[in-house]
Order: structure tokens, then C-alpha cells, then sequence
């Protein structure tokens, strides 16, 4: 009946993306989903350079106790 596209805000700038273009970013810490995330293609690789820069760049975790992951749907 609709053949419309299914359309949600995306999180990050409220644009409206459509389930095609949308990714969805899961940020896992020992095992636990602790932020999940509907981006816009341009959000999302916003997303993916900060989280990137600050897993290289930031501060070293010395004890490695965290093991965190990301997880894009
Ligand atoms: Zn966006």
C-alpha cells in the first residue's frame, strides 16, 4: 500500500534518514551495550572518526581492564 521508505530523525542532527541510508552503531564495553545510535551516513562517519581518534589518540588504558568494542549494524 505505502511503498514510501521508512523514515526516521537520525540521532545525532535530527535529519530525516531513511532505513537504506541509516547505520546503526552499537558501543559495547565488557560485553554490556551501553549506547546505541541511529546515524545519517554523515553523522556516522562523524561517529567513527571521533571514536577512532580517541581509542588511538587518547589516553592509554595501562591496565587494559576495559575491552570495548564497537558494532555497526
Ligand atoms: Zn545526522
Amino acid at each position: 500500500m505505502s511503498d514510501a521508505p521508512t523514515t526516521n530523525p537520525c540521532e545525532a542532527c535530527g535529519e530525516a534518514t531513511t532505513d537504506a541510508l541509516a547505520r546503526t552503531v552499537r558501543l559495547s564495553v565488557d560485553r554490556a551495550n551501553i549506547d546505541t545510535q541511529r546515524l545519517c551516513p554523515e553523522c556516522f562517519a562523524d561517529w567513527i572518526d571521533r571514536y577512532q581518534s580517541e581509542m588511538s589518540g587518547g589516553s592509554e588504558d595501562a591496565d587494559g581492564g576495559s575491552d570495548s568494542e564497537i558494532i555497526v549494524d
